[in-house]
Order: C-alpha cells, then structure tokens, then sequence
C-alpha cells in the first residue's frame, strides 16, 4: 500500500546540515501492524512524520496505492492526511475547555460535514472507544487513558485506512497503555494499518512487524510469528 523509496532527511544547510534519516527503503501492507523502534534522535518521530506527510523528505520516493505522495502540492497532501490519514500523539492534542464531542466533530468540519452528521458520527465514534458517558466532558475533567481515547476517537471518525501514533502510551501507566494498545489492536483487525512509535517492547509486541532505526537507517525488522 505504501512504499518508501530512499528516503533520506537533511534538517540545517551548509556546516550546520545533519542527516537524519538516509536511505529508507521500505513497504508496507494494507492491515499491516508496525511498531518503529531505536534510540532517542535515531529519526523515529521524522520518519512517522514523513509518513504522515506533516513533514517532506529531502530524497527519495514516496507512493501511496498510485499516488506519488512526494510530488503532491500542499493542499494535495493536506487532502490526503484528512482523508487517509488519522493521527494519535504521546501528549493527546485535544483542544482545552472543548467537549469530547466538539473534539471529534473538528475533522469533520473541515470535511464539510452539517452539525447534525458531525454529531451523530462524533457520538458513535466515541462509543467505539467506550466514552458515550463522557460525550460532554472536556480534557480538564478526563483522566489520561480517557483523553487519549477522545484522540483515538477524533482520529477515527473520518474512517481512515492508516492510523499513525507517535508513543501513544507515552504518559501513561501500565494497565492504561494496554487499554488503549487493546483499542488500537481491535482497529487494525477491523483492517486499519497501523504505524506506531514505542520506546517500549511489550507496547511493540502488539505489532506483527517491528522495524529498528538506528542514526537514521534501518538497523533491522523483526516479524511477530502468528
Ligand atoms: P525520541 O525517541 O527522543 O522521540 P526520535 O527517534 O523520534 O527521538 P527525531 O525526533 O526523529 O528522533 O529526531 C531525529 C534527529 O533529528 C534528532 O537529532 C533531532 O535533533 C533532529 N531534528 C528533529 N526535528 C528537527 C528539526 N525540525 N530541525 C532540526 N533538527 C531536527
Ligand atoms: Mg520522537
């Protein structure tokens, strides 16, 4: 579904340049479950951020199905992260003192969509993470595991095909990062592809591949026997 092509990075110009990421080739699958590991800097969060096209890389090539991602304009690639794209972060990204409900309808407005089917596919979403009881709290008055499920209902309201989270489990303690590993796992059965961020193995050991990057290249993919 996705295929990276010698995908390389450069932040900085001239003496102050760095690679960051050089010479990433890799193929991902539809329904595909990948954890990116390494050290901190070894590039994960620029490459899950190339992938998610919130960032363009300096090389390479970039193909989603037929659509050469790379070559895309601005307002082409914004179309397709609202579309294809849902996005979950370590932090949450909610906006403050705004319900649960107003949070997820947000990419439903820039689809367009009236008040009445942003609410009706907010609410529904919101039951699919198991917070219909908190459609009306806002971030301030949600405990950790809750407003990242807000997120992972906000980032699955437009039925995307590819779930991108950078540690999703980041500010959370054990029981509440496996809720939530639990959630994302049922999504990727129902065929979403997930590509995801962990500093932790028992948070990769949920994905069928974990690929390693270390100082910006792949260092090695391991598979998940099923
Ligand atoms: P962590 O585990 O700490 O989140 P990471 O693997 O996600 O680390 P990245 O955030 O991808 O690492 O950063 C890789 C390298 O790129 C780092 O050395 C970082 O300083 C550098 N870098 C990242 N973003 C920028 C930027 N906007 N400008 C300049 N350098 C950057
Ligand atoms: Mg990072």
């Amino acid at each position: 579904m996705i295929t990276l092509k010698n995908i390389s990075k450069v932040y900085g110009k001239g003496d102050a340049a760095s690679t960051v990421l050089h010479g990433i080739d890799l193929e991902i699958k539809e329904g595909d479950f990948i954890a990116i590991m390494g050290p901190s800097g070894s590039g994960k969060s620029t490459l899950l951020n190339i992938l998610g096209t919130l960032d363009v890389p300096n090389n390479g090539e970039y193909t989603f199905l037929d659509t050469q991602i790379d070559s895309l304009s601005t307002d082409q690639r914004a179309l397709f992260r609202r579309h294809i794209l849902g996005f979950i972060f370590q932090g949450y990204n909610l906006l403050k003192k705004t319900t649960s409900l107003e949070n997820v309808e947000v990419p439903l407005i820039y689809q367009g969509l009236d008040s009445k089917e942003r609410k009706r596919m907010a609410t529904e979403a919101l039951k699919d993470v198991g917070l219909e009881d908190r459609l009306y709290y806002d971030p301030g008055q949600l405990s950790g595991g809750q407003q990242q499920r807000v997120a992972i209902a906000r980032a699955m309201v437009t039925r995307p095909k590819i779930l991108i989270a950078d540690e999703p489990t980041g500010n959370l303690d054990t029981k509440r990062g496996h809720e939530i590993m639990e959630l994302i796992r049922t999504f990727n059965q129902q065929g979403i592809t997930v590509i995801m961020v962990t500093h932790e193995d028992d948070i990769a050991a949920y994905a069928s591949r974990t690929i390693y990057l270390r100082d910006g290249a792949i260092e090695k993919e391991v598979n998940r026997v099923s």
